[in-house]
């Protein structure tokens, strides 16, 4: 492929596949160098790191990942991007292309059968309508991984990284620092992207930790809580958790723990750092039951 840069080369693209994009899949090509610099630099790639990429796209930051990784394992819903990406990245024999939903596929299979096991770093400009579900599938479902390296929504990066008492902190925030350490690394305006998204990016990196810093009940019980906390986020934490459907904490457990944690009866979940919900949580739970 001629290297005219990388807006002209995605035209090229596009135009020579009659590709149409599909907004439906959050289609939003990167066409800035300098950005695909930052998010690989800022993954901290080296050469016998294995990389799951996420929606590869037209393959424009697959191939800068594949020039630095050992192995890369790219995963994208779009099978009519399947002929392209076959072409954008002919001559890397690193790159696993895989077709499938991230949602559904196997990612402990992958690392297993691509990394022994060991864990991968995530680096991704994600589609921005399931970025939350994918973050937290990530997580979760406890895939061995360093890192998780991603373009996302300004918003939804604020939110990963903001602490108590602040409008973008909520159950995401905490969520997120339960596994990791996160840290927006770059801000991207909407015209380094073919289509221009409607809102502002940034890139985030989530340094997963090796142990949580909290010790916890039982982690889903506790995200069970926060959420309920956060549903009705402009209620007493008291009347959150006694309102939640399948909970209903009963009012006096609630303020007989705030007590003990030596915090008022008042108080809203949002001014709970993780450290006192993983402490609720054992109060009104572990010595109850
Ligand atoms: N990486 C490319 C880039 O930076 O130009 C494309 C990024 S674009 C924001 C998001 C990509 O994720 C698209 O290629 C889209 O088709 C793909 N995608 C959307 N939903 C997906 C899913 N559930 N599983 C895998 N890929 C998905």
């Amino acid at each position: 492929m001629a290297d005219s840069g990388i807006p002209q080369n995605t035209i090229e693209i596009l135009q020579k596949y009659d590709f149409r994009i599909q907004k439906k899949y959050g289609q939003n090509f990167l066409i800035d160098q300098s950005v695909l610099n930052r998010i690989v630099e800022a993954a901290g790639i080296e050469g016998d790191d294995c990389v799951l990429e996420i929606g590869p796209g037209l393959g424009t930051m697959t191939r800068c990942l594949a020039e630095r990784a050992g192995r890369v394992a790219a995963v994208e819903i779009d099978r009519n991007l399947i002929p392209v990406l076959k072409e954008t990245l002919a001559g890397y024999d690193n790159i696993t292309l895989i077709n499938d939903d991230i949602l559904k596929v196997d990612l402990n299979g992958i690392v297993a059968e691509l990394n022994g096991g060991r864990p991968v770093k995530v680096v991704a400009n994600l589609p921005y309508y399931i970025t939350t579900p994918i973050i937290m599938k990530l997580l979760e479902s406890h895939v061995p991984l360093q890192s998780i390296t991603v373009m996302v929504q300004k918003e939804v990066a604020d939110r990963m990284q903001a602490g108590p008492g602040t409008k973008d902190y909520g159950a995401l925030s905490l969520a997120v620092q339960y596994y990791a350490k996160p840290e927006i690394v770059a801000n991207v305006p909407p015209n380094c992207f073919i289509p221009r998204p409607s809102v502002g990016s940034a890139v985030i990196r989530l340094t997963r930790y090796e142990k949580p810093p909290v010790q916890v009940r039982d982690e889903t019980g506790l995200f069970t809580l926060i959420r309920a906390a956060f549903n009705q986020r402009r209620k007493t934490l008291t009347n959150a958790l006694y309102n939640a459907q399948g909970l209903h904490v009963p009012k006096e457990r609630t303020a007989q723990a705030l007590e003990r944690l030596g915090l008022p009866s008042s108080i809203r979940g949002e001014a709970l750092t993780l450290e006192q919900f993983a402490a609720l949580d054992f109060l009104i739970y572990a010595f109850y039951f």
